[in-house]
């Protein structure tokens, strides 16, 4: 098939949900992708945070592999290996309690607002059901999600949404503590907002919002879709925070490439989806966990998160030496970072980047978002700086 009459069929058979970019993917090799008329690109986006450990990871392919010959799915009403080696392997990580496994970030996040809404309901009875999220949020794509999600574009024809959110401003302690009332069970919030344009929060916030939330028995939810799974550099970004939420969501790097995300639950809300209250066909299939536990024991170590941290470093200093007036500053933490442009220069760099050979993301308005998989090389990292120098000094 020529890329035209690719384009074509797709044109035809598929919802236009999304303006995809005029190339045509066909296979990759760590941190590098080539497209059908065999162009290399390096991968700055891990199809938007997923593929941490690159493309074609032997690892990870050999336990997928193995995994499909012996079984990949047989529903939860059966035991399964890989289901409770993923969850042993994330719970004592991080001295959390216990895991649901979802099968995308949305997800995920609905588990939590269901946990966190159940938590509040079983202890205090009905009416006790809010839940505040942060302008500039972004939590999923499903009707409750998006509710959550604090920006006014998702909020728009699928009326009516799920009541019960409200929207506080970020790094606004103030604005917190009026809008958490007595009909309040838990705040919501991404360590980094991602798809909002890549907003570290400030860690005082964080830490006074939680202790807040802790003395009111308002359960702190942290998403970490984007953040989680070594992108910042620990496993978690709270850690980074000094913090520890009750429950936590992740998803995107988790499996790697296949698609599975999980909500854990502090040993306090551990117990409060029971038997019959939540469930999934997908969610923690064997092939899926498969992946997760190959991610897990590449990336939760010492050693590696280390050199997430490294990387970033080193990418942040060099996009900032390229010195380009088109460059108005690089925020983030580890390998997820933002590089604030001009919003009306904005799509003529990333077509001009991806000419170069680079693809890259978007985030907020004016931001070009870099979700590189966490094992990009230096010489990776070198050969897509040396485009940017290009793009940004024309
Ligand atoms: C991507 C993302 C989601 C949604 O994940 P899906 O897998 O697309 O449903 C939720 N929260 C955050 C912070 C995200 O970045």
């Amino acid at each position: 098939m020529t890329f035209q009459e690719l384009k074509t069929e797709e044109e035809t058979y598929l919802m236009h949900t999304y303006n995809r970019f005029q190339i045509a993917l066909e296979r990759g090799e760590g941190a590098t992708l080539w497209d059908a008329e065999g162009k290399s690109y390096i991968d700055l986006t891990s199809g938007i945070g997923v593929n941490c450990l690159g493309h074609n990871h032997e690892g990870l392919i050999h336990a997928l592999t193995e995994q499909a010959h012996k079984v990949m799915h047989v529903s939860n009403l059966y035991y399964t290996e890989p289901m409770a080696r993923a969850a042993k392997a994330l719970v004592t990580s991080c001295g959390m309690g216990k895991v649901f496994f979802s099968n995308s970030g949305a997800e995920a996040n609905e588990g939590m607002i269901k946990l966190a809404r159940k938590y509040s309901f079983d202890k205090y009875g009905e009416g006790r059901n809010k839940i505040i999220t942060l302008k500039q949020s972004f939590h999923g794509r499903t009707v409750t999600t998006l509710k959550a999600t604090g920006q006014d574009k998702f909020h728009q024809y699928f009326f009516p949404f799920t009541e019960g959110f409200d929207y506080a401003a970020a790094n606004d302690m103030d604005d917190l503590r009026a809008k958490a009332d007595a009909s309040t069970c838990a705040v919501m919030m991404e360590m980094i907002q991602g798809e909002g344009g890549v907003l570290p929060l400030d860690k005082a916030y964080v830490q006074e919002a939680r202790k807040f939330c802790g003395e009111r028995d308002i359960l702190f939810l942290v998403d970490e879709v984007q953040t989680g799974i070594g992108r910042t550099g620990s496993l978690f970004c709270y850690e980074q925070y000094g913090i520890s939420p009750d429950i936590v969501s992740m998803a995107k790097g988790l499996g790697g490439g296949v698609p599975i995300g999980a909500v854990m639950a502090s040993a306090a809300c551990a117990d409060v989806l029971g038997a019959g209250t939540h469930g999934t066909t997908f969610g923690g299939n064997p092939f899926c966990c498969a992946a997760a536990c190959t991610v897990l024991s590449v990336v939760n170590t010492p050693e590696f998160l280390k050199e997430v941290r490294e990387k970033g470093d080193y990418l942040r200093k060099a996009i900032l030496s390229i010195g380009s007036s088109k460059i108005k500053g690089v925020r983030g933490m580890g390998l997820m970072l933002g590089i604030a442009v001009g919003a009306d220069e904005r799509a003529g760099l990333v077509a001009n980047l991806m000419e170069h050979g680079v693809l890259v993301l978007t985030a907020g308005t004016d931001t070009i978002r870099l979700l590189p998989p966490l094992v990009i090389t230096y010489e990776e990292i070198d050969t897509a700086v040396s485009a940017m120098k290009e793009v940004f000094g024309e």
